[in-house]
């Protein structure tokens, strides 16, 4: 199983964090130790790292071994909404550095998920803003017609360049508003109206 993760797929996120508009999907992975679900407990995170911001996400779950062409409806399976966690100092020095953003976006319990859902193709995807609340207030909200490479374009890449298959997951990028988070914060992630997934960080 493979996570795969876009930066900068939403321009107004692109912005707040005064990054160049990029040409093609920026890509890379977390490792598979990453992932947590939230289903309501506490979830732990690093300790004297600097600030750990929250990225809400849509995730794709890829159903099948995909073949180029293949088309978003065919080959996703489920989704679900996640929260890619970054150590934004850590990424800060790295990116000054010219090191990889692994110590910074693949650190334990860095790729929250919620329960995953059916996935009733990319139209019906379009009608629903998600969001994410912290301890009651809305933080951040978003709609995938926003992003600039969409699932298609994503799965299109990722299938060129690295191979999809079951089991696989692509957290698809997030709009502005990203955050800080603290312990003791109450997180909820919202499709639509519909409260998907819950914890409280450790
Ligand atoms: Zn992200």
């Amino acid at each position: 199983m493979n996570i795969f993760c876009i930066g900068r797929n939403y321009i107004n996120h692109v912005k707040e964090l005064k990054n160049a508009i990029p040409e093609r999907p920026i890509l890379f992975l977390k490792p598979s130790h990453a992932l947590v679900e939230a289903n309501g407990e506490a979830i732990s995170l690093p300790k004297n790292e600097g600030t750990i911001h929250h990225e809400i996400e849509v995730v794709l779950k890829i159903d099948k071994e995909v073949k180029l062409g293949d088309s978003v409806n065919d080959v996703v399976g489920q989704m679900a909404l996640g929260l890619d966690l970054t150590l934004r100092d850590v990424q800060t020095e790295l990116k000054k550095q010219g090191h990889p953003w692994l110590r910074a976006k693949g650190f334990k319990n860095s790729a929250i998920v919620t329960p995953f859902w059916e996935f009733n193709g990319v139209e019906k995807c379009k009608e629903i803003e998600f969001s994410f609340v912290k301890n009651g207030e809305l933080i951040q909200k978003g709609q995938i017609a926003d992003m600039m490479f969409d699932f298609q374009a994503i799965i299109d890449d990722c299938v060129n360049c690295f191979g999809l298959g079951q089991g696989d997951l692509i957290y698809t990028g997030t709009p502005e508003g990203v955050g800080p988070l603290h312990s003791g914060d109450f997180c909820q992630l919202f499709w639509g109206k519909e409260e998907k997934g819950q914890f409280y960080v450790e």
